[in-house]
């Protein structure tokens, strides 16, 4: 059931993002124009499948989507250069506004829609960091079609990769954020017995599935003070030795996860916090014995595969 080696989704960027040339109108403009050029369609979050293979724009049909002028299509918040696989420039292109009605006159194909968390079990872990980063940026880009500051309509620049107010009196420009959120994975070892780890069931997560902790760094805090905070918040512990272990983008949309181990000396759990459901220790023997993530019956559910929260409990699992 346990392997540690897997990778987590979202972490394997096979894309050079070449942040030095995007800068460069012209040079995007002659990606486009590439022949070998593919433009990925994303639709409200969604990717469109032809049966199980992702459908990319190329050749003569990323027409279809770039009827009008490219140069303008470049600074508007639509269009968004992701990078360079081996010679391959790969670019994505929200077609939210689009009627879904007329779809199949754009796409001649039969095309079923997948939202992100889905395409998951469709993609490669290489494909899936690919469209992580789609969403990721042309979210952003959507919500940032107004400065903050004045109001004013915006554009995009530097491929989607920042955007700046059109406003000369006020020229903003803001880049793309991302949010950090803490994951943790909390041990306690009892004088006598075996060490064990606090799992936690979410509110949101459907019964018997038991997780890490986690939650949104504060503005203005360390990620070290974030994981003492939220355990402290969630189950009432106290906790110490916080090791930062592994990162993974988690683009729903532009959270970044941050895991970590903690200590804790005092067991006593108290959940104050309406976000968990229940909170237990478990020794390691007893979370071997977890089902698998989407399994029906009536065990504890180990967390899905490519999540940073099992890779935390499958590497504890391992130590101990
Ligand atoms: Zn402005």
């Amino acid at each position: 059931m346990n392997n540690p080696a897997a990778n987590c989704s979202f972490t394997q960027m096979t894309l050079d993002r070449v942040s030095n040339k995007r800068k460069d109108d012209e040079w995007l403009l002659a990606q486009l124009a590439q022949e070998n050029c593919q433009i990925i369609p994303v639709c409200h979050n969604s990717f469109f499948f032809v049966e199980n293979d992702l459908f990319i724009l190329q050749g003569e049909s990323k027409y279809k989507i770039l009827t009008s002028e490219l140069t303008s299509k470049v600074k508007t918040h639509q269009l968004v250069f992701l990078g360079i696989n081996d010679s391959t420039p790969i670019f994505a292109i929200d077609i939210s506004s689009i009627e879904e009605a007329e779809l199949p006159n754009v796409f001649s194909n039969n095309l079923e829609l997948v939202n992100l968390r889905a395409t998951l079990a469709l993609t490669s872990h290489e494909q899936a960091s690919i469209l992580g980063f789609a969403n990721n940026l042309l979210h952003w880009n959507k919500s940032n079609r107004f400065c903050g500051f004045c109001g004013t309509a915006t554009q995009a620049n530097n491929g989607g990769h920042s955007i700046s107010c059109t406003n000369s009196e006020c020229k903003k420009e803001i880049f793309p954020r991302t949010d950090p959120v803490v994951i943790m994975l909390v041990e306690y070892k009892p004088e006598n017995g075996p060490v064990q780890c606090l799992l936690a069931e979410h509110d949101r997560s459907p019964e018997m599935c038991a997780s890490t902790l986690a939650g949104f760094v504060d503005p203005a805090e360390t990620l070290e003070q974030g994981v003492i905070r939220e355990v402290k918040e969630e189950v009432g512990l106290n906790v110490y030795d916080v090791e930062y272990v592994k990162s993974q983008p988690w683009p729903f949309p532009s959270s970044l996860m941050l895991g970590f181990y903690a200590k804790t000396n005092d067991p006593t759990i108290k959940i104050d916090d309406d976000e968990i459901r229940d909170a237990k220790w478990f020794t390691a023997d007893e979370v071997r014995a977890f089902s698998n993530w989407g399994d029906e019956d009536e065990h504890y559910k180990i967390p899905r595969k490519g999540s940073i929260a099992r890779y935390l409990i499958d590497t504890w699992l391992e130590a101990n």
